[in-house]
């Protein structure tokens, strides 16, 4: 064999690689935390986005995934290397329901571990039916894969916690819904995918035994440094607590609303994850609910760290037989936890008020200064997004909220406050520029950029919302177009379960 034969090969070999670096320790665990099996294969599928940058950041062949090969791997058609695709068993607590769930419409195909050691599930969602479909065709449409896409890309690029998304297919195959519409297969990265709902699971299985091997699991993957704890189950608690504190701040303060924080959708890694009926607020209303399930309220964007403790409390459920040997101390062990919720939410949520109002130093009054703006906002239909914004760029515009005496008063006492601090205005500035986007997914933009790709095929606005989104707090033209609010009230607003 010469030289240039032995060259040629090699070259081929990387490009028949996806550069996948399996390593499924979940499969390892019990087998009946999950079931195995394959996707079921479809017929005609076409690469519709791909996050070239995120697979260049996980130490993927880019231009391999992007090309046939990886449209097979990305539509369940063709299984990558070392992959083993399994449906996580879980249960979840459903708008206070208990239920037993699991994947139904989605396959772990394993974890991918990074060059540098970082360790991602990869999952299809969408990839059919599982043993845990119910009465579900396992499958997913066009439209609220593109949402998942456009939403969680949207997140990272905000900063906030979040799975991200790697591609979309669409499979050639028809879903059938409300209406006949294009079947797709999302692609999801995450950091796991173990959920409160995972350990309701499990904590079913048995007494003891299989949470005490998903509880360590758990702090294998996620929380080494917990394991020299003298009681690693109650630190795995307080830290996945105080995740969940920080999470729910972040989004509240972009105006976030998850949609269905069931306990099925809570991540112990403290990502965002489940892009179902979720949106972003845009006039400032506690009581703003988008989803056309949530009839009561349950998750309204007020309400989201009320929830997000009562889904706590599901988990420290689970997690008594392993914080003590005596029941009544593991339920107080947990109760003090569980207590320490609205303080640990309330300290991240002033903070990045703070930011958002340009304020490095902590005052007394600081709560009720950006309660007073709030309920001004509130008062004259304000949007939650462009007032901070405005309130950043310096501008006054001629809207309500800033001909209101109210807060005309209030835009003063904030000024003398920023006053008394020993930062500049302009470094005020640039922290206020860093907290408040430009833009985010706003609705319409959204709906019309998916409406456009379902109905006529075409992504041209969607790729340019995603592009727009990645980088939200600058300023520039085109974030000029997507900053604007909507003509129609955000009341009428409605969506619908990603199913
Ligand atoms: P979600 O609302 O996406 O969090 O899903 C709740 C549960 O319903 C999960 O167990 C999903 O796997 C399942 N599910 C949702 N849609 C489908 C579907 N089309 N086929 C089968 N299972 C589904
Ligand atoms: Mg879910």
């Amino acid at each position: 064999m010469n030289h240039n034969k032995l060259n040629a090969n090699k070259n081929n070999n990387k490009a028949v690689h996806g550069g996948w670096n399996f390593d499924n320790t979940y499969a390892r665990l019990p087998e009946s935390f999950y079931a195995r099996l394959n996707p079921v294969p479809v017929r005609d599928p076409n690469m519709v986005l791909f996050n070239r940058a995120l697979a260049e950041s996980l130490g993927l062949n880019a231009q391999f995934l992007e090309g046939d090969e990886g449209l097979a791997e990305f539509s369940g058609n063709r299984i990558p290397e070392n992959a083993e695709p399994i449906a996580m068993a879980y249960a979840g607590h459903q708008f206070g329901s208990f239920t037993m769930l699991g994947d139904g419409r989605v396959l772990l195909l394993g974890e991918h571990v990074t060059p540098d050691g970082q360790r991602f599930d990869i999952q299809l969602k969408g990839s059919g039916q599982t043993p845990f479909s119910r009465r579900g065709d396992g499958r997913a449409a066009l439209g609220p894969m593109l949402r998942e896409y456009i939403i969680s890309e949207a997140m990272h690029a905000l900063g906030i916690p979040t799975t991200r998304s790697l591609a979309a297919v669409t499979t050639g195959e028809p879903v059938f819904r409300e209406t006949t519409l294009p079947g797709a297969i999302l692609t999801r990265v995450a950091a796991s995918h173990i959920r409160v709902g995972t350990f309701e699971y499990v904590a079913n299985l048995d007494e003891k035994e299989s949470i005490k091997i998903l509880a360590h699991y758990t702090l294998n993957r996620h929380y080494p440094h917990l394991k020299a704890h003298e009681n690693p189950c109650l630190a795995l608690f307080k830290t996945v607590t105080e995740r969940q504190a920080f999470l729910v701040a972040r989004w509240q303060h972009v105006g976030f609303i998850h949609g269905v924080m069931n306990t099925d959708n809570m991540s112990l890694c403290g990502e965002t994850i489940d892009y179902g009926p979720c949106a972003f607020m845009d006039v400032y209303d506690p009581s703003t609910v988008f989803s056309s399930i949530d009839h009561h309220g349950r998750y309204a964007y007020g309400n989201q760290p009320r929830m997000a403790q009562w889904n706590l409390a599901r988990f420290a459920e689970t997690l008594l037989p392993v914080l003590h040997a005596d029941q009544n101390q593991a339920i107080d062990l947990a109760k003090e936890v569980l207590a320490s919720f609205p303080e640990k939410f309330q300290a991240f949520w002033l903070a990045g008020m703070r930011a958002k109002l340009g304020l490095f130093n902590d005052e007394a009054d600081d709560l009720p200064l950006i309660d007073s703006l709030l309920s001004c906002m509130h008062r004259n239909h304000a949007d939650y997004t462009s007032t901070f914004r405005d309130l950043s760029l310096e501008i006054l515009p001629d809207k309500p909220l800033f001909r209101d005496q109210n807060f005309i008063e209030w835009h003063k006492k904030w000024q003398e406050r920023m006053a008394r601090q020993p930062e500049s205005m302009n470094v005020s500035r640039e922290l206020m520029l860093s907290s408040n986007p430009a833009v985010i997914p706003r609705n319409h933009r959204v709906e019309e950029a998916l409406e456009e790709a379902v109905e006529r095929g075409d992504l041209t606005k969607a790729r340019e919302l995603l592009q727009v989104l990645s980088d939200p707090y600058a300023e520039s033209p085109l974030h000029l177009k997507y900053s604007s609010v909507p003509e129609t009230s955000a009341g009428a607003y409605q969506t619908f379960c990603g199913t």
